[in-house]
């Protein structure tokens, strides 16, 4: 074994079991968490590795690696559009992945609406809300979201099926935690005001640095990307 194969086996695996006792902390199932691998930074060689490993969901946040790693990797691989994504990508963008966690303006929710009917496809799709009020973050406020529901939930081909947050960086994982529980609970306030079709199940929060915290919080989707690969040299 390669020493690249091997410090990523042990990430990995340091990773998922830090997962697992998060979830038996917390009293949950571990698999009502899947830990998205976020590879915008990752060689191919890394990619490669971890999908050896039985790692089958990544996350990209352009749309041009995205559309490359797809055409080259395997089919079942599951891909996740993290990152902010421009209107003229979507028709692009939708057809490689099978969650979008970004959609952070009422624009972009149409036009992937519009695309979807176009295209026949039924795109799940995230809402990305900025509770910490940061002005250089992306993202619904959580009055804006409130307001806008009812005409969200009107459209008929994308499937909102959760809430994406990004927390503040902070050295203290701790200071996140207000920020994941307020996810969690706007979730199930939107979901108390939602048509019977929409079922908002999924969490995407915690990083690298806060995962667990996500998790105690209710995260399904936890995305990882410096602490798989640490230990390597960055490719770009
Ligand atoms: C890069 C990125 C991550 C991964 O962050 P790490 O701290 O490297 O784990 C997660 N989510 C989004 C939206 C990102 O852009």
């Amino acid at each position: 074994m390669d020493d690249l194969t091997g410090i990523i086996q042990k990430n990995y695996a340091q990773i998922q079991s830090r997962i697992d006792a998060a979830c038996q902390h917390s009293q949950r199932s571990p698999e009502s968490v899947t830990l998205i691998a976020v590879t915008k930074y990752a060689r191919m060689e890394w990619v490669a590795a971890l999908l050896e490993l039985g790692c089958t969901h990544l996350g990209e946040s352009r749309t041009p690696q995205l559309e490359e790693r797809a055409a080259l990797l395997p089919d079942h691989i599951h891909w996740h559009f993290i990152g902010p994504l421009q209107r003229n990508k979507v028709r692009r963008t939708i057809q490689h992945t099978c969650l979008v966690h970004s959609v952070d303006s009422i624009k972009l929710l149409s036009a992937i609406d519009r695309i979807a009917a176009e295209s026949n496809l039924q795109p799940r799709v995230l809402i990305e809300v900025n509770l910490s009020g940061e002005p250089n973050k992306k993202g619904f406020s959580r009055e804006e979201l409130l307001a806008s529901w009812s005409s969200l939930c009107a459209l008929a081909h994308v499937k909102i099926e959760g809430l994406m947050t990004m927390a503040p960086h902070t050295s203290d994982p701790e200071l996140t935690r207000p920020v994941f529980r307020e996810l969690s609970q706007l979730r199930d306030q939107l979901q108390s005001m939602s048509p019977a079709q929409v079922s908002l199940q999924e969490l995407s929060m915690g990083m690298s640095g806060d995962f667990e915290i996500a998790i105690e919080e209710g995260a399904t989707l936890v995305r990882i990307g410096s602490a798989l690969f640490e230990g390597l040299e960055s490719g770009n």
